[in-house]
């Protein structure tokens, strides 16, 4: 589903049962709901891959209080420009700064009034979706609607310094697509586009652990990294990439290694350390690509 159509939700966080009622009685209509009745729970919330939209925090609780969280959520690369409005009984003028110092959106006095919370609220909601839109947009590959080179060199940069402190196997795949020029030239560039489309979205739903990517590198080339994974473990992706296309049984007529089209791998294996650039992975994997066109193409190269 499209960004800019997903129903977003709010984490309520506030001590007072009758708080969350009341907030949830204004905003479930609009948002999904979810509540924590402590800032523990609310830090797990938003620590978590599916973390909420907008936080509504309340300022003073037993435990982690709620500057405290917000200190805590703008301090997190994950969660640092998801929107928190301070909902609290702290009504001077020094809480207030104190609040937006730590980096709230906006603050909202009790007793509130509900229409005004909820068109505050709606005003950061519909600023936070077409930022995601934004990001979205920019981190995915217009025709394929995978992972562009951005996002692949900024995850790739990530999994590479995690391998160093862990001196873990990272692996490489490039995958690149076999005769396409002709394919390109005799079905026309517009099934071209289609079939690099379809290509791209098997690679994907090839994949099966949340820390591996396959992105589109460039043309109809294709890149695919495996964090803690050694060779043998990239040999079995790589296999199931090439039986997943094969399985597509897309007709290619005009190519020279079969009737079908097929795919050319790439793969190369490291255990990085501080004094190897992360460029080293990538020269090796297309070196072993560029073994396996020559080599007649339709394989898998180390
Ligand atoms: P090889 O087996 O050696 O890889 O041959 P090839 O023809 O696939 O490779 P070559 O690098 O000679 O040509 C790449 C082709 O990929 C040419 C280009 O038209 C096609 N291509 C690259 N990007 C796109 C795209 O976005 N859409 C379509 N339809 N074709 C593309
Ligand atoms: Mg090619
Ligand atoms: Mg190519």
């Amino acid at each position: 589903m499209d960004v800019l159509d997903k129903k977003q939700t709010i984490l309520i966080v506030d001590d007072s049962p009758e708080s969350i009622m009341m907030l949830g009685a204004l905003l479930h209509m609009d948002y999904t709901i979810r509540v924590a009745n402590n800032g523990a729970k609310a830090l797990k919330i938003m620590e978590s891959d599916n973390c909420p939209d907008l936080v509504l925090l309340d300022v003073m609780m037993p435990g982690i209080d709620g500057y405290e969280v917000c200190k805590r959520l703008k301090a997190n690369l994950h969660t640092q420009n998801i929107p928190v409005i301070f909902i609290t009984s702290k009504t001077s003028e020094e809480d207030e700064v104190r609040g937006f110092e730590m980096g709230a959106f906006d603050y909202v006095t009790k007793p509130f009034r509900p229409v005004v919370v909820k068109a505050r609220i709606r005003t950061q909601m519909e600023q936070k979706k077409y930022r995601d839109f934004l990001v979205n947009t920019s981190y995915c590959d217009g025709l394929t609607a995978i992972a562009n080179r951005r996002r692949f060199d900024e995850h790739y940069s990530v999994l590479w310094n995690l391998a160093i402190r862990g001196h873990s196997p990272l692996s490489l795949i490039m995958i690149d697509i076999d005769h396409f020029k002709q394919f390109n030239d005799n079905y026309g560039h517009r099934e071209g586009d289609i079939i690099l489309a379809r290509i791209a979205q098997m690679l994907v739903t090839s994949l099966k652990r949340k820390t591996d990517m396959v992105a589109r590198y460039g043309g109809e080339e294709f890149v695919c990294v495996l964090s803690n994974t050694a060779i043998a473990g990239a040999v079995n992706v790589a296999e199931k990439f090439h039986t997943d296309i094969l399985s597509m049984q897309i007709p290619h007529a005009f190519s020279t290694s079969g009737s079908l089209v097929t795919i050319s791998q790439g793969v190369a294996c490291i255990v990085p350390t501080k004094n190897l650039s992360p460029e080293t992975l990538i020269i090796s994997a297309d070196e072993s690509l560029y073994k396996a066109k020559k080599g007649g193409r339709n394989r898998i190269e180390l």
